[in-house]
């Protein structure tokens, strides 16, 4: 029986992906992509030459079923996203769920995402955390950050160049300017860097350095600050 395949694909770094998501997409019937010219263009890295279909926010809604009635005719389909694994902040949870309403097989495989490697790099707790994704722009942003006062997990953010110094300066307001936090920008690309401090002196740092690239913000929860040497408590 046919199936969906969710690979990950690079998030900067063209050579990270696995021999699987090769092989799974170089097998695939069809490759459902975000953004076709840049799939393509890893696709020709590894000489894979399979059709590629658009599947993105703006039409996962009304092709789900056609995708679906050619799953189960028979068509191996693989979703990635432009960069990272297809559902973290990108396209992919209402196809899988629909999916498993039709009991069609999903098989996801492991491989690169954002949020991982900026966690383990922020030498913040990370046996414990939660994935916050982007904060909506207007409406309910106070209110999420709000009820985000007394989580006690790290906590990770995505955020884009121009919106960062925003976030670091409302997340310092309301869970202190102390609170520990790191900032990963361009992780496995040329100019890849980790800033780790305090949400203030982040906010101060890249209010003086422009912020380029795309960013992934991770703050300390509470239970996080016995760990913070600046913690006088
Ligand atoms: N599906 C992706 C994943 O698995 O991480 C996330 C896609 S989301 C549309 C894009 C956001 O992911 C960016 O705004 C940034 O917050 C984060 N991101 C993606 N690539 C990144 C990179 N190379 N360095 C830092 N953050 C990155």
């Amino acid at each position: 029986m046919s199936k969906l395949y969710l690979v990950p694909t690079p998030i900067g770094n063209l050579g990270d992906i696995t021999m699987r998501a090769i092989e799974v997409l170089g097998s695939a019937g069809v490759i459902l992509a975000e953004d076709t010219r840049t799939t393509r263009i890893l696709l020709n890295r590894y000489n894979i030459s399979v059709p590629l279909s658009s599947h993105h926010k703006f039409n996962e809604h009304r092709s789900i079923e056609a995708v679906c009635d050619r799953i189960e005719q028979g068509v191996v389909t693989a979703l990635v996203s432009d960069a990272g694994t297809p559902g973290i902040s990108d396209p992919g949870f209402l196809l899988v769920r629909r999916c498993i309403e039709r009991g069609i097989e999903i098989e996801a495989l492991p491989g690169p995402t954002a949020f991982l490697p900026a966690l383990v790099a922020s030498g913040l707790p990370c046996d414990r955390f939660c994935f916050e994704g982007f904060l909506p722009q207007k409406k309910g942003r106070q209110k999420r950050i709000a009820a985000l006062v007394n989580e006690e997990r790290t906590m990770v953010f995505y955020e884009s160049p121009y919106r960062v110094i925003k976030t670091l300066g409302q997340l310092a307001a309301v869970l202190g300017a102390e609170r520990r936090a790191s900032v990963s920008r361009e992780l496995t690309k040329k100019f890849e860097e980790t800033v780790r401090g305090t949400l203030s002196s982040l906010t101060e740092h890249f209010t003086s350095s422009a912020p380029r690239g795309e960013f992934v913000i991770i703050v300390a929860g509470t239970s996080g600050r016995e760990h913070s040497e600046e913690e006088t408590e």
